[in-house]
């Protein structure tokens, strides 16, 4: 029988399997220290458990449930992407942002996409399976052990990585709570965020269960027609009902959300859309983040010109929205989601 991945298990199940195993109830802390704080990979560095125990453990249990398959670094070294490979031999990706010392991590959640987002390299591969919770934080773990080793630490997460967090909602969560919890892995709920394109009846869950997460909605269109043309979920989710849903989620927690607008040349970047976008923000609590798209291999169209951009940014501004312009960042090592397991599987490499 093939052995469990140990970060697959909650705290109430890590008790369970040191119960069966007729464990005192003070082994579940020092376990989890070892899991969590000290970050182990090998069941003999937890000194703080009998040798026993430990030898019970490692036939029951693997550690580490990804491995590390190659590492892109873009020019100037302040951003680093990394292809792991699950034990069943699909590959996702990760990417660290290094930027004024505030060390972000982009997170997968899914092996590929359902979602099928037109401009997206994720989206075009096809979707294979979720990640269990121990593959999402074996990506946050691995980092975090690379950064301690020149005293630094991961400072954000964002779930904006391969897959659609929303269609992966228990794992996710529970790595959330991981995440969060201070006695875990200690990344500040604030400084954590989820992102999707609007899964409408995880809105209001996600809002009871991890209210001080941060919301990001990837709108990238302003009405049905065309944002159904570049993200099909459209079609189910569509957009007077995901606004609703958004309003809610602001009476309900109080926190604002973050409305991602990749924009694409003369296609969704108009003086007209960008009106129709602030009349769809209306009473919303919310910052809104543009970015110029990043062209991938099966969407080469071209992401819009400074010009463009700030003339979009004008409008929504004199609407009195709250708006940044994020930088792309990476773009020479396929940083956006998705693009680098599609580069090299579309180059046979593997
Ligand atoms: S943009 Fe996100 S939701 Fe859309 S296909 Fe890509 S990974 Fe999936």
């Amino acid at each position: 029988m093939s052995k469990a991945f140990i970060y697959d298990l909650t705290p109430l199940e890590l008790t369970e399997a040191l119960n069966a195993l007729e464990q005192p109830g003070f082994r579940t802390k020092q376990l989890l220290q070892g899991l969590y704080n000290k970050l182990y990979q090998d069941f003999d560095a937890f000194d703080a458990i009998p040798k026993s125990l430990r030898e019970a453990l490692d036939n029951q249990f693997n550690i580490t449930p990804l491995k590390l398959h190659s590492t892109v670094y873009s020019k100037n070294k302040d951003t680093e992407k990394v292809l792991f490979e699950t034990h069943d031999g699909h590959l996702i990706e990760t990417v660290l942002m290094r930027f004024e010392r505030r060390n972000t991590l982009c997170i997968s959640t899914q092996v590929g996409c359902p979602m099928a987002c037109v401009f997206c390299a994720t989206g075009q591969q096809g979707f294979a399976r979720n990640l269990s919770m121990s593959e999402i934080l074996g990506q946050f773990i691995h980092f975090q052990r690379e950064l301690r080793q020149k005293n630094e630490a991961l400072r954000n997460v964002v779930f904006m990585g391969m897959g659609e967090p929303f269609l992966n909602y228990e794992n996710v969560s529970n790595s959330l709570y991981a995440l969060s919890d201070p006695e875990r892995l200690g990344v500040g709920a604030r400084h954590i965020t989820v992102s999707t394109v609007g899964v409408i009846p995880r809105i209001a869950q996600f809002a009871k269960d991890h209210p001080q997460v941060n919301l990001a909605i990837s709108l990238h269109a302003p009405d049905d027609a065309l944002r159904t043309k570049l993200l099909p979920a459209n079609k189910q989710f569509p957009l007077d009902n995901l606004m609703k849903a958004c309003r809610d989620y602001v009476k309900e927690t109080n926190r604002k959300i973050t409305f991602e607008y990749a924009l694409i040349d003369q296609l969704n970047d108009t003086t007209e859309h960008a009106h129709a976008f602030a009349k769809q923000l209306k009473g919303i609590l919310s910052i809104v983040n543009l970015i110029t798209l990043n062209p991938s291999k099966d969407y080469p169209y071209p992401g819009s010109s400074s010009m463009r951009v700030q003339n979009f940014r004008n409008v929504l501004v004199s609407h009195g929205v709250r708006v940044t312009v994020r930088l792309r960042r990476g773009i020479e090592i396929n940083a956006g989601c998705g693009q680098l397991a599609g580069s090299i599987k579309s180059n046979d490499i593997i």
